[in-house]
């Protein structure tokens, strides 16, 4: 039997109704209660690291779930993560870099519903988490309505349907249908490293997302805030605007304070492309490092992860030039 450790962090898997809404009440052992029958098929290990809400799971907690991470990635044939689904997509995009090249396969999951509801998904969803856990292939997933996808792939595109989550840009890793857990092998970076804990994260990263005639000063107050990076979502394939409120020359000023900016688009699907458009090129004539079909979550802890690894501006864009966990397409 395979050896799984399920690390239990909270979400609506495990919520219940308090007076005040649904909040995380199940521990590890309440939910093994539900997991009686996949407990017949794997060697499973239970721990409790958190019980939250994933709207409070920030970057301490990715810390410490990557430290819980790799501690076991020796000891366990795979890793399932229960999470909440509203932050689920950051803490996987996050944890591709900083545990990366991670041999076992972690798997991430949560529900709509909780675990306790005669209706849940929850069950379904992790028996998918167990299933790709135990298939042997490396890598931070997220297992999702019977999908499982590239961990750094992920986003959160529905509020209540069952199909939560989808692939962006990026096909699924796997799908669960007549034949079982069936992978798409092409679809899973292969390992180029050994994997070490690399869990030093700069939190002063801001997400600008672009509004017509949004005000250049909001620069001005970045740089006084001490912000480091900067995430601009931009429209369509790569467009700022500059005539009136010049938002070209506060890039330049970014820049000459050494804040590191990357832009990305407010489109979900397919790569941006700054050089296509004047708007964009006057950016990249700035120094911005380009997002390419990276989704918003991915770059945000990428930006946040790479800043924390260095300060030299040079090294964060080389690390945007690469793909370190399929997260961009080069
Ligand atoms: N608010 C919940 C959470 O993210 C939603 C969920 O788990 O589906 O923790």
């Amino acid at each position: 039997m395979k050896k799984i450790l399920l690390l239990t962090t909270g979400g609506t898997i495990a919520s219940r109704l308090t007076d005040e809404g649904l909040a995380p009440g199940l521990d590890g052992a309440a939910l093994s209660h539900y997991l009686r029958g996949l407990a017949d098929s794997y060697d499973l290990t239970v721990r409790d690291i958190l019980h939250l809400d994933s709207s409070n799971i920030q970057p301490e907690e990715w810390r410490l779930i990557a430290r819980h991470v790799f501690e076991a990635r020796n000891g366990f044939d795979g890793i399932v993560v229960s999470h909440g689904t509203d932050t689920m997509a950051y803490t996987a995009s996050v944890l591709s870099y900083m545990v990366r090249n991670i041999p076992v396969p972690v798997v991430l999951t949560g529900a709509q519903l909780p675990i306790e509801h005669p209706l849940t998904d929850g069950l379904d969803n992790l028996r998918t988490a167990f299933a790709m856990a135990a298939c042997g292939r490396p890598g931070v997933f997220l297992a999702f309505d019977r999908r499982v996808m590239l961990g750094c792939r992920a986003v959160k595109t529905h509020t209540t349907a069952f199909g939560a989550f989808d692939s962006v840009n990026w096909p699924l890793v796997a799908q669960v249908n007549g034949a079982g857990l069936t992978l798409r092998e092409e679809a899973i970076p292969p390992l180029d490293g050994p994997c070490v804990l690399r869990d030093k994260l700069c939190q002063a990263v801001f997400l600008i997302k672009l509004t017509p005639g949004l005000d250049p000063e909001i620069f001005d107050m970045l740089l006084r805030m001490h912000y480091r990076g900067v995430v601009i979502e931009a429209f369509g394939a790569g467009g700022l605007h500059f005539i009136r409120r010049n938002l070209i020359e506060k890039l330049h000023a970014a820049a000459q304070a050494g804040m590191a900016v990357v832009v990305c688009s407010q489109c979900l699907y397919e790569s941006s492309n700054f050089a296509l458009y004047q708007a964009g090129q006057k950016a990249l004539a700035q120094g911005v490092i380009q997002g390419y079909d990276m989704t918003t979550e991915a770059a945000v802890t990428k930006l946040m992860w790479a800043l924390g690894q260095t300060e030299d501006p040079e090294e964060v864009r080389a690390l945007f030039a690469r793909s370190l966990a399929g997260e961009r397409s080069v």
